[in-house]
Parts: structure tokens; C-alpha cells; sequence
């Protein structure tokens, strides 16, 4: 007889969460507020007004510890969610560890990453509230792919500005972007004064997310039926995201184990916050006594070796300061293939609970990512993103730990997307063309010179 070992968790549609998890309300202590970037004080909901929908605003300060999820979006999600839960059995025999792996497939959902998980809820309340246009920017094009997917979903028009280097290197999220009807400019571009500002001292620059983001901020603040659009760092995103979580809390207990560790790769956040907040909220409950570890890339190490200070969101200083681990917002990462992942701040909420102790944070290297992710493709036929690579990198390191220690331990990680459209980093990867970057120290010191001094 063929024993079948379970390696999929499976819940039904009708166990897609009803309302997200607010970390807010259960926080020791409160986030510290944002600050408007002309005046450094705090900033009051009408501020955002002329970048954001009111119902998405009174999501970002809300402390409710529940927030209904509407029935259209929760309509939409049952297109990918629940999402998949699974046993990484065959990597665990690979690695001959006494460690159970399991790993929540993000990668599942149509524009192949948990970014859509925000789309469609920020698209919904946009809609909602009025707004004709969106603006917004993409890195490594996984979020203006989830956005014109939501906009071509609610019928409203779209406009990305993807940094150009991304640009001219994935023709092919490109194309995905336009086949749901968005207009896509590279950036920097001469349509914003940001754009032409960066063009006129650097007429070849590659371009960063800190940059597009200004130009799609200044397209929005310019037009009142017009508002703009994050995929990561905001408060309400984090929100959104936490669908991963609550699930997982469900799939393990499906299981029948418990994870002693979680872990995802963070840019801005919003992934790994899906997944661990939920978490972190029972263990401020004393209900899980997981460790939580986010992993970033050696090349850009905002939580590991920024610093937690009040810095802008984007480089030509059109944004709230917002109080985050950051490199500066001034700082140009080295171009390591994980676009998503290319970002100089990390998000307040997951900034705020590293530095209650809550959460730990530790770096990967590219070459040691892409080698992690192809021992997981070989064992679970699954090419990861690039910035997923980090993730499942942390993953083996954690399962190899327990083997030296001869002792069981469950680690639960994100797979936040599939790798499809990344496939060229994998061609310069077995090539051997990729390399390592060192903590590149100078620049990072020059960036977090310019800071700005609140008084
Ligand atoms: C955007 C992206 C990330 C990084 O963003 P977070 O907000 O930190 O989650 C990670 N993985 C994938 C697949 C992405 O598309």
C-alpha cells in the first residue's frame, strides 16, 4: 500500500477571513505619528486627503482591532484564497533534517505574488470613494501588475511609473502591466518636475523606487480625481496583508503543529507583515511562542543596519516623514536582481515591533538566495521571486541549525511569489554572472548624513 503523506492544508472558500487582523490595538505602545514634510508636525487625516481615499486614510490611523474585510473583496479573493498551505516534505528529506517546513504559497494568486491581496481591498475603497485615476509605482513590476489587474477588475484607469531599469530589463511584466490597461512610463521621465529634476543632473539614471514614487505622489497631488497608490510601508497595507496570517493560524492548526519560527523576506514589509502579525498578536497574548525573523538582502539592510529615525518615503521629499528603520532617502541600493526588495526604509509597524523586541530581523546575500532557491525548485518544482529566495534561504538555514542540534523544530515561512517573469536573474545566476555586494558602508553613511533634523 502506498501511504500518502499529507503535504497540502487545505481550507475551504468559506474560511477566507471576514475581517483583518490591527496590530494597532494590541501594540504596547502606539506608533509614533507621522509628520508633514513642510511644517515637521504632526500630520492630521485631511493632509493625506489629496493622495489618498478617506476610507483608506481611516484605516491607516485606525486602532480597531478588527477591520471587516467587504463582501466584494472577499468575493475577489476567493478567486486564490484561501491560499495554499504546504509541507515542504522533499526538501526536508534533501536537507536530512529532523525540521517540519512549511511554507503559505503566495505565489498562487493570479498576478503571482500577495500583492494583489491589497490591490483589489485599496482599488475597492478607490472606487468606492470616488477616484477616477490611480497613479503609482513599480521596482521589479510585481506591484503594478497586481494594481492594473485590480483596476481592470473595478474599471479605473491606471498609470505606473516603473523605475528604468526594470523597464528596459522585463519587457515582459511590462506587457502584463498594458494587457490589463495600464499606461506604463519609465522613470525618472520629463512628465513630472521630480522626473526632470533627477534627469536634468543624471540623464541616464537608472532610476529607484524612491524616485518613482515621487512622480506618481506629484501626479496625484496635482488632480483631485486622481490618488495615489502604495503596495507596501503604509499601515493599511500591512492590514490588508494580514489574510496570510490568519489563515496560516488555521492551516497549522490543520496540521496539527505549531511553528517555533516564521519567516519572510522584507522590502517594505507588507509580506512579511501578513504573515507575523496575526502571529505576534497572540503572542502578545502569550499564545504562540514563535521567534519571527524578517530577511533582508546583505546589499540593503534597512533593519539591520539602518537607522530608526523620522525619513521620507521618497527621494525628492514630497511624502510624510514617517518614523522607520532607514538607509537614508537619499540611498541608491546596489542592483541586486530583487527589485522588490531595492527599497531605502521599511515600514513603521514593522520598524515598531523589531524595536520592541517582538521580531528579529538578519541579511542573506544574493549569491546564497538564488542557490536556496533553486534547492527549493529542484525539491518542490516551484521557482521562487527572487525576493522570496531570501525567505527559503532563512528557511534551510534555520532547518540545518535544528539538524546540527539533532532536534525537531517547525519553521513556517512566505513564499510570497513565483519567480515566472524573473526568469533573466535566474539565466545571469547559472551563468555565474551574478555576485555578492558588500555592505556598501560609504554610501550608506552619506545618506544617513542627509537625514532630516527634527526639532
Ligand atoms: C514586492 C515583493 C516583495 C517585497 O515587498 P514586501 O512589502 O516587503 O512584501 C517580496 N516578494 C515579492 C514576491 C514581491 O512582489
Amino acid at each position: 500500500m502506498l501511504r500518502m503523506e499529507t503535504i497540502q492544508y487545505n481550507l475551504p472558500q468559506s474560511r477566507i477571513p471576514l475581517a483583518w487582523y490591527n496590530i494597532q490595538a494590541d501594540l504596547p505602545t502606539p506608533l509614533a505619528p507621522p509628520l508633514h514634510p513642510g511644517t515637521m508636525k504632526p500630520i492630521g487625516p485631511a493632509d493625506l486627503a489629496p493622495l489618498f481615499p478617506m476610507s483608506l486614510i481611516l484605516q491607516e490611523v485606525s486602532t480597531e482591532r478588527e477591520i471587516e474585510i467587504p463582501a466584494e473583496v472577499r468575493q475577489l479573493y476567493a478567486q486564490w484564497r484561501p491560499a495554499p498551505m504546504m509541507r515542504a516534505r522533499r526538501l526536508e528529506k534533501t536537507l536530512d533534517t529532523p525540521a517540519h517546513i512549511y511554507y503559505k504559497y503566495e505565489g498562487a494568486s493570479p498576478a503571482g505574488s500577495h500583492k494583489l491581496n491589497t490591490a483589489v481591498a485599496q482599488v475597492y475603497y478607490n472606487k468606492k470613494d470616488g477616484t477616477k485615476h490611480l497613479t503609482t509605482e513599480t521596482g521589479a513590476g510585481q506591484w503594478g501588475s497586481a494594481l492594473s489587474m485590480a483596476c481592470a477588475f473595478f474599471g479605473l484607469d491606471c498609470k505606473v511609473y516603473m523605475v528604468r531599469v526594470s523597464y528596459d530589463q522585463k519587457p515582459y511584466r511590462r506587457a502584463l502591466i498594458e494587457a490589463f490597461g495600464a499606461s506604463v512610463t519609465a522613470s525618472p521621465s520629463n512628465e513630472t518636475e521630480s522626473g526632470r529634476a533627477i534627469l536634468a543632473k543624471h540623464p541616464n539614471s537608472n532610476g529607484s523606487l524612491g524616485i518613482a514614487i515621487s512622480e506618481a505622489v506629484e501626479m496625484a497631488a496635482k488632480d483631485p480625481d486622481t490618488k495615489y497608490a502604495l503596495g507596501s510601508v503604509l499601515n493599511h497595507v500591512m492590514l490588508h496583508q494580514t489574510v496570510i496570517g490568519l489563515e496560516a493560524i488555521e492551516q497549522m492548526a490543520l496540521a496539527d503543529d505549531d511553528p517555533d519560527v516564521i519567516i519572510a523576506c522584507a522590502g517594505g514589509g507588507s509580506n512579511f507583515a501578513g504573515l507575523a502579525m496575526p502571529y505576534l498578536g497572540r503572542k502578545l497574548k502569550g499564545q504562540s511562542k514563535a521567534r519571527v525573523v524578517a530577511v533582508e538582502p546583505a546589499a540593503c539592510p534597512s533593519l539591520t543596519k539602518g537607522r530608526f529615525t523620522y525619513d521620507f518615503g521618497d527621494t525628492g521629499h514630497l511624502t510624510p516623514l514617517v518614523k522607520m528603520h532607514t538607509l537614508g532617502s537619499t540611498f541608491m541600493p546596489p542592483g541586486i536582481h530583487a527589485g522588490g526588495l531595492r527599497y531605502h526604509g521599511m515600514a513603521p509597524l514593522v520598524s515598531h515591533v523589531l524595536n520592541l523586541g517582538l521580531a528579529e530581523a538578519t541579511t542573506v546575500q544574493q549569491l546564497d538566495a538564488f542557490a536556496a532557491g533553486i534547492q527549493f525548485a529542484r525539491s518542490e518544482g516551484i521557482i521562487p521571486a527572487p525576493e522570496s529566495n531570501h525567505a527559503v534561504a532563512a528557511a534551510i538555514r534555520e532547518a540545518l541549525e535544528a539538524k546540527a542540534e539533532g532536534k525537531p523544530r517547525t519553521i513556517l515561512f512566505n513564499l510570497s511569489g513565483h519567480g515566472h517573469f524573473d526568469m533573466q536573474s535566474y539565466i545571469a545566476y547559472q551563468a555565474g554572472k551574478l555576485e555578492n555586494y558588500e555592505y556598501p558602508e560609504e554610501e550608506i553613511a552619506m545618506a544617513l548624513a542627509g537625514l532630516p533634523v527634527i526639532g
